[in-house]
């Protein structure tokens, strides 16, 4: 088992679905910190066979409804005095603003670009989204 220095205050993402630990690495943009970050990939789970991890030490400002649509699953253990002190599981949020796009190219949101766009939740087990405007259908 892999060894990581314990972090003293910061964030912990766990139970990330194992190969998808890089693009969400890159989507919150942790490359550029300058304080510790890692990326651990394939790490040995009970529960999910094998799961990816990422460590964050010092403050940082999370989107969970972007961070829940990048992976549903995940869980986001806050870390104070080397110890978790607080767990969320942020889950798909009902109703999504402005983070997905409409592909229907005929809906108001692709046609005018200061309409954002709004998704509601249809489906929680197939990750199914319903545009507001048009009524598209989009998987995240
Ligand atoms: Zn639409």
């Amino acid at each position: 088992m892999l060894k990581v220095d314990r972090i003293q205050v910061g964030i912990v993402l766990d139970h990330i679905r194992a190969g998808n630990g890089l693009r969400i690495f890159e989507e919150l943009g942790l490359a550029g910190r300058e304080y510790p970050v890692a990326l651990l990939m394939n790490v040995p789970s009970t529960k999910m066979g094998r799961k990816d991890m990422i460590k964050v030490s010092g403050a940082l400002d999370l989107d969970l409804t972007k961070l829940a649509l990048l992976d549903a699953g995940i869980t986001v253990n806050y870390i104070e005095g080397g110890q978790v002190v607080r767990k969320v599981k942020p889950g798909l949020p009902e109703r999504v603003v402005g983070l997905i796009r409409c592909k229907n190219p005929r809906c108001i949101t692709s046609t005018e670009s200061y309409s954002p766009s709004i998704f509601i939740l249809v489906d929680r087990e197939e990750k199914r989204y319903k545009c507001f405007y048009c009524g598209e259908y989009v998987r995240v």
